[in-house]
């Protein structure tokens, strides 16, 4: 399961960055090609039409060699199909249950009927990997992760709770910021992952902790 999120980190954050970096060139480029072609056509500049054909032909050589460039780095338009989570949930439980099992940790879940929600499979189950190893980190043996869904009338929930250490209060603030950790191997990549995660789906991350423990909840809006 570690090398197995390690991975799945280190694809997703050079997705994301390639995401990013893609999205951020390619905004000004559409920008200043707007205005080129708008300029194109002003008599003021007709005598020099081949000048602005020549940049915007350049620019959308450099806009093709973003698209090229996104699908070298597995940046895929994230898809989203109707899901209930619970099937989602149950999926994925028998790889956290053979983990638990190594680390004699406990591991559990409580469903309840909820409607269906827009979610990308893949991102949805890195968003359970990564909240679960951090409460199998912040646990001893002995200790217990607890996987909950249930309903709201504009969302459906996942909650992630740990009977673990909690996270301090000056930490909390500085959860979801890349790179940060407060483990000696973290990577800090973990937690700024299912933040761009939920965000994608429009969803929201609150954090709960004290001293016994801790519960991520994710809300996911109804469609
Ligand atoms: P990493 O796990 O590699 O440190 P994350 O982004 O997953 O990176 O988490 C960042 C930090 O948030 C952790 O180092 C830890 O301090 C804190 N944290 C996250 N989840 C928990 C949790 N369930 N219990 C206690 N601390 C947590
Ligand atoms: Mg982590």
């Amino acid at each position: 399961l570690t090398r197995e999120i390690a991975r799945l980190d280190k694809l997703n954050l050079i997705g994301q960055m390639a995401a990013g970096i893609g999205h951020e060139i390619r905004n000004p480029l559409t920008t200043v090609r707007g205005f080129l072609q708008f300029m194109m056509s002003k008599e003021y500049f007709a005598n020099h039409s081949h000048h602005f054909e020549l940049m915007i032909s350049e620019l959308d050589r450099a806009n093709h060699i973003i698209t090229e460039f996104l699908s070298l780095a597995g940046y895929k338009h994230y898809d989203r199909q109707s899901h209930n989570i619970n099937l989602l949930v149950e999926n994925i439980f028998p790889l956290l249950q053979s983990e638990a099992l190594k680390e004699n940790k406990n591991i559990s879940f409580l469903l309840e009927d909820i409607p269906k929600v827009d979610i990308n499979e893949m991102e949805f189950r890195q968003l359970i990997l990564n909240l679960v190893k951090n409460g199998f980190e912040a646990i001893d043996s002995g200790g217990c992760v607890k996987i909950q869904t249930y309903s709201t009338v504009h969302s459906v929930v996942l909650r992630i709770e740990d009977t673990g250490h909690g996270i301090p209060s000056d930490v909390l603030g500085k959860l979801g910021t890349p790179f940060f950790t407060t483990k000696s191997h973290g990577t800090g990549l973990g937690l700024a992952v299912c933040y761009s995660i939920v965000e994608r789906h429009n969803g929201r991350i609150d954090v709960a902790s004290n001293e016994h423990g801790t519960s991520f909840t994710i809300h996911f809006p109804l469609p």
